[in-house]
């Protein structure tokens, strides 16, 4: 019953905003994302695709599934089946090889592309040049499985809100640049996938239209 009262909490809290709430069930079990689909809940992340495939095999096939985390070129084929949507695309190669895994399928594979807008080292994403290089190029023409609906982001894991801040500001006016220059048939740039837990309220300030928020829902993770 938590689960039911945090998830009507963020519905109250999301509802002046244009914006969805992906459940970020990852380490946690199957009954818990069952609970959250009980209170009327229907999209759910997870970062690994062998816990992606797993809960789809167990929970109710109304679910869509994101897939949030760094996604692996090998095992794309192993989501690409009933996927809702690519978060984490984050090079040319692993677009390539969703396109090659959708016709395979006989499906169009919605995906956001991930830009690296922390100031970490770690995080993945396209940085700016390589994105507009991409477009530019007019390569997407050639991919016919996929859709592609947008950005995401991770932000500095850091408590300089200004800071943050800045970086949702900078996705968004990188979505904006899109939607204003680019018409390609199998791109619809009108999702921004940024915002969690510790940075949801400032995402939201910054037009994020998808938050991912897992400890706010189902706690703390062990692992
Ligand atoms: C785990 C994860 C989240 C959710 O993080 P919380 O801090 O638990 O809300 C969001 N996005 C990505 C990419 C993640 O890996």
């Amino acid at each position: 019953m938590e689960i039911a009262r945090r998830l009507e909490h963020f519905d109250n809290q999301l509802q002046p905003y244009n914006c969805s709430l992906i459940a970020v069930s990852k380490t946690k079990p199957s009954s818990l994302v069952l609970e959250a689909y009980d209170a009327g809940h229907r999209d759910f992340g997870e970062n690994r695709v062998q816990d992606l495939e797993k809960k789809y095999e167990e929970l109710p096939k109304d679910i869509r599934w994101h897939m949030i985390g760094h996604l692996q070129r090998n095992k794309v084929k192993y989501i690409a089946p009933f996927v809702h949507l690519i978060h984490g695309v984050d090079s040319e190669k692993l677009l390539n090889e969703i396109d090659k895994r959708g016709a395979n399928v006989d499906r169009t594979i919605n995906c956001l592309l991930q830009v690296h807008i922390a100031k970490e080292e770690t995080k993945f994403g396209f940085d700016e040049d390589e994105l507009f290089e991409f477009l530019d190029s007019e390569r997407l023409n050639k991919l016919k499985n996929i859709e592609i609906l947008g950005l995401m982001g991770i932000a500095t894991n850091t408590d300089n809100k200004k800071l943050i801040k800045k970086e949702f500001a900078y996705l968004s006016s990188l979505l904006k640049k899109i939607e204003t220059n680019y018409g390609f048939d199998n791109l619809n740039p009108s999702e921004l996938s940024m915002g969690m837990s510790s940075d949801f309220e400032i995402a939201l300030e910054e037009g994020s239209t998808m938050i991912r928020v897992g400890t706010a829902i189902f706690g703390a993770r062990n692992y």
